[in-house]
C-alpha cells in the first residue's frame, strides 16, 4: 500500500503518499496505543461528500481523551485535513483513514515525554464483505475469541489496541470458511463482528446489543437507529444471546465499512430465508440512498468535500 502516488495529511502537512512514514521506535508500534477512525466518502449526487465527518471526528477525539492522548489539532482542523485528503488525492468516493499515535521520544509504557501525531490518508474501497455479500448476505462464525470486557481496554474508543482481538476473530472465522466472525462478551451475550455492529429482526422488530456488550457505539448502527424510526419499525437495544441470532428472521452487519451486509448463516444454521431479508433489503436501500445523498432529510449529514 505504500508504493504509490497520492498524498496524506500527516501533523498537518499533504505529504507525498511514499513519504508518510514514522520511526520504528514510535511509542504506539511497541505497546498498541493509539486511537482511529473509518469514514468515507460517496459520489453523491451533490458531488463527493464525507458521511458523517463531524461524528466520525468527535469520536476520533473521544477515542484519543479516553486513551489520554492529547490531540493537538482542532476538531475543524480534522475535518479539513479529511476533505484535502479526498480532493488533493481526486477521490470520487473512498474510504478514510485518520490515525492517532504516540510518537518516538522515548519508550517505555509510560507514554509521558512523548509528543502525539494525526494522519490521515484515503483510497478507493469497494463493499468490504464484498458486493455478493451486500445482496446475498454473509456467512459468520461464531468466535472462540471473547470480545473485551468494558473495562479492560475500553470499548467506546475505537483503539488499535482492540483490534488484536478483531484480527484473530476475523482470522480464525475466515480460516474456517465463513467471511467474519461473531464475538460474544465475557458473559457469553452477542457483542458484535470483528469490525461491525450487529442486527438481528423477529416478528417485525428490531434488536441490538446494547452498549454494556463492549461493542463499539457505532455511527453506522445509528444511522440505522434513523433508518427504523423512518421506516416506523420498533428498535429495542438489549442482551442478545447467539441462539437468538439462530431463530432470528434476519441478522445484519453494519459498519463503515462493511455498510449493511446481511447474514445469511450463523455457524452453518440458515437465519431465516438463508439470504437478504425483507426488512434487511429495506434498511439497507434506505442507507444507501442516504449516503448517496438522495434523501434530503439527512443532507447534513454529507460534508461536500
Ligand atoms: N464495531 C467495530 C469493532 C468496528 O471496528 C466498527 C467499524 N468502525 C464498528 C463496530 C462499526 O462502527 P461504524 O459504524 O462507526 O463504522
Amino acid at each position: 500500500m505504500s508504493d504509490r502516488d497520492g498524498k496524506i495529511w500527516m501533523d498537518g502537512q499533504l505529504v507525498d503518499w511514499r513519504d508518510a512514514k514514522i520511526h520504528v521506535l514510535s511509542h504506539t508500534l511497541h505497546y498498541g496505543c493509539g486511537a482511529f477512525e473509518g469514514v468515507r466518502a460517496y459520489n453523491t449526487v451533490n458531488g463527493t461528500a464525507i458521511f458523517r465527518l463531524r461524528e466520525h471526528t468527535e469520536r476520533l477525539l473521544n477515542s484519543a481523551k479516553i486513551l489520554r492522548m492529547k490531540v493537538p489539532f482542532s476538531i475543524e482542523q480534522l475535518e479539513d485535513a479529511q476533505k484535502a485528503v479526498v480532493r488533493e488525492n481526486k477521490l470520487e468516493s473512498c474510504y478514510l483513514r485518520p490515525l492517532v499515535w504516540i510518537g518516538d521520544q522515548k519508550l517505555g509504557v509510560s507514554p509521558k515525554g512523548n509528543t502525539i501525531h494525526v494522519m490521515v490518508a484515503a483510497w478507493a474501497w469497494g463493499a468490504y464483505l464484498g458486493e455478493e455479500g451486500l445482496k446475498r448476505g454473509i456467512r459468520v462464525k461464531t468466535s472462540s475469541y471473547t470480545r473485551h470486557h468494558v473495562n479492560i481496554t475500553m470499548t467506546q474508543a475505537k483503539a488499535v489496541s482492540n483490534y488484536t482481538n478483531s484480527i484473530l476473530a476475523n482470522m480464525e472465522a475466515t480460516d474456517d470458511g465463513y467471511d467474519e466472525a461473531l464475538l460474544l462478551d465475557s458473559s457469553g451475550f452477542v457483542s458484535e463482528g470483528a469490525g461491525e455492529n450487529i442486527f438481528v429482526i423477529k416478528n417485525g422488530v428490531i434488536y441490538t446489543p446494547d452498549l454494556s456488550a463492549g461493542a463499539l457505539n457505532g455511527i453506522t448502527r445509528n444511522t440505522i437507529f434513523h433508518i427504523a424510526k423512518d421506516l416506523g419499525l420498533e428498535i429495542v437495544q438489549k442482551r442478545i444471546t447467539r441462539d437468538e441470532v439462530y431463530i432470528a428472521d434476519e441478522a445484519f452487519f453494519t459498519g463503515t465499512a462493511a455498510e449493511v451486509t446481511p447474514i445469511r448463516e450463523l455457524d452453518r444454521i440458515e437465519i431465516g430465508i438463508g439470504s437478504r431479508g425483507p426488512i434487511t433489503t429495506k434498511i439497507q436501500a434506505a442507507f444507501f440512498d442516504i449516503v448517496n445523498g438522495r434523501n434530503a432529510k439527512y443532507a447534513e449529514w454529507l460534508s461536500k468535500v
